[in-house]
């Protein structure tokens, strides 16, 4: 019989061998602010009515492979323009993936600013493609236009993810740098508004004016990350072909029902929504008001920050070690040497990481 390692070296493709696993920490017991979710459980007889709807899902079926119900409700709720169609991933993760699947031509590339959102390389390495990551400027993260544009001129990507706000520094792309964008490049452009709620600008009435712009959003920042949902929304004729390789049935019935049910009680969304951003301008501001961190704006829920005296895996350690789990940045990127990124928690939550963080800044 082959040797097992020697069959897999032979057989499995040499770029997967090469790769690491997407990891994700194990938080335990841990205060989780780490990944950008709602800190806020749903209230207990939103729990009861939504328990009543899932009774009436029959699990033996599957479920409709169109979404239709859930396609109404999120057009509504994102005001989709009516002339322009919708196509759901199993998060907008899996959006990435249809469609880099459906662009991938031996020579075709994929670019982004970087540092940026992780999943367009590494999916853009799933299906074989070229990723071109070019640097953001490095003071406000802000996009360098001259380099954008002259690496579209030299790469001519299929696509350009441009993530607004952007993950993980959390700050808004100029809507002008971001129009040039869309007038300099052939190939498509997809706005990915994982953090709309927060942000509230947003490129979805743009639809239909340029034939290479997409919006992607996500229901996961808004509270329903569990449920795996993303939405694509855009002109007809590429949706088309970017549903053809999505997987029949990729949205569960529980999900559907779920997701449903959340969009037609959606005040409480929107109320843990507005607390979120009211926390994110009071941590900011203890952030900002402790001596030996640099703390950059955003737009988002999390804020990007940089001890000066202590290395950043000091910090995540010492934090970890008091129960408090963030995001340590500092191999991730060059620009981000030195950087963690912590997603804005509870008021408990806040208050125990800020009480932590100073005095590991203190010593
Ligand atoms: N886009 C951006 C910019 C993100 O930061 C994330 C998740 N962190 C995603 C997309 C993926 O979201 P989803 O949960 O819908 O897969």
């Amino acid at each position: 019989m082959t040797d097992l390692k020697d069959n897999i070296k032979k057989i499995v493709r040499p770029d997967i061998q090469a790769l690491q696993a997407y990891g994700v920490a194990d938080p335990g017991d841990l205060i989780k602010l780490d990944a950008m979710e709602n800190p806020f459980p749903w209230p207990e007889e939103i729990k009861d009515a939504w328990l009543g709807k899932l009774r009436t899902v029959d699990v033996n079926r599957y479920p409709d492979p169109a979404s239709r119900n859930l396609k109404t409700r999120l057009r509504e709720a994102m005001a989709v323009p009516d002339d322009q169609e919708i196509l759901l991933g199993n998060g907008s993760d899996e959006l990435i993936q249809m469609i880099l699947m459906a662009l991938a031509l031996p020579d075709a590339k994929v670019m982004a600013p970087v540092p940026t959102f992780v999943m367009y390389r590494m999916i853009a390495g799933f299906c074989g493609m070229e990723f071109v990551g070019v640097p953001l400027q490095q003071q406000d993260f802000g996009l360098d236009m001259e380099a954008m544009q002259s690496a579209i001129r030299e790469h001519q990507p299929a696509v350009i993810f441009l993530a607004y706000p952007n993950n993980p520094t959390g700050n808004l792309f100029s809507r002008q740098h971001i129009e040039t964008l869309l007038d300099s490049s052939e190939g498509l452009v997809v706005i990915d508004e994982a953090y709309h709620a927060f942000a509230g600008a947003t490129f979805m009435d743009e639809l239909g004016k340029r034939d290479n712009l997409l919006v992607m959003r996500t229901v996961s920042k808004l509270g329903l990350a569990g449920l795996r949902l993303g939405v694509l929304a855009g002109p007809a004729d590429w949706l088309i072909e970017f549903d053809k390789v999505r997987l029949p049935y990729n949205i569960n019935s529980l999900t559907q029902a779920s997701a449903e049910f959340a969009l037609c009680n959606r005040r409480f969304l929107d109320e843990q929504t507005q607390k979120i951003q009211t926390e994110r301008q009071s941590l900011m501001e203890s952030l900002t008001a402790m001596a030996g961190l640099r703390v950059w704006p955003s737009d988002a829920n999390f804020i990007l920050f940089r001890p000066a005296r202590l290395s950043a895996d000091q910090v995540f350690d010492g934090l970890r070690s008091a129960g408090i789990l963030v995001k340590n940045l500092d191999k991730s990127n060059p620009a981000l040497q030195g950087c963690l990124r912590v997603t804005v928690g509870t008021p408990e939550e806040n208050a125990a990481f800020l009480s932590v963080l100073q005095k590991l800044l203190t010593g």
